[in-house]
């Protein structure tokens, strides 16, 4: 028995029906989403996307971070992508803790020093879509053709909107 049996299990019924096999890696709808690690996020389903449509970028707060610029550009130029949607969403962890108090609270839990750990705290949710937006918008290696948009997506109503 290992953590993991059910999941495999699960995956052993998913594969016996699997016939995506066909498809290249190519984004079919040109997206690319960079959004939060919350798990009440459906970044596929919240926008009518399917399996095979969308290049997905996650991270604690759904910040458009080194990695996240990395992955962009190789979905912008290799992989089919056309439009960016930068995607937070209300009631994230990330904007309601100082960077401080992360540490104190997974200190508490690890029973060690935290204090060495970074976390990215958002101290101002829509400054931070702005800039994020903006870091894409002005990436060297990011063409003016690829749409870019900055949007909130709330946990409690399932609305995407369009704030950049
Ligand atoms: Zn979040």
């Amino acid at each position: 028995m290992t953590a993991f049996d059910d999941l495999v299990a699960a995956n052993r019924e998913y594969a016996s029906t699997f016939s995506g096999g066909e498809f290249d890696g190519v984004a079919r709808a040109g997206a690319a989403i960079v959004t939060c690690m919350d798990s009440r996020i459906d970044p596929l389903r919240m926008l009518g996307l399917h399996y095979g449509d969308a290049k997905i970028f996650r991270n604690p707060g759904g910040r458009v971070s080194p990695d996240a610029l990395e992955a962009l550009v190789l979905g912008v130029h290799l992989l089919g992508v056309t439009r960016v949607l930068v995607i937070p969403h209300t009631r994230c962890a990330m904007t309601q803790s100082t960077e401080a108090e992360l540490r104190e609270r997974i200190a508490a839990s690890a029973g060690v020093d935290a204090s060495w750990q970074p976390f990215h705290v958002i101290a101002d949710q829509l400054a931070a879509l702005e800039e994020d937006v903006r870091k894409v918008r002005s990436h060297p290696l990011i063409p003016e053709s690829v749409a870019v948009g900055g949007f909130l997506y709330d946990v409690d109503t399932g609305l995407v909107e369009r704030r950049v």
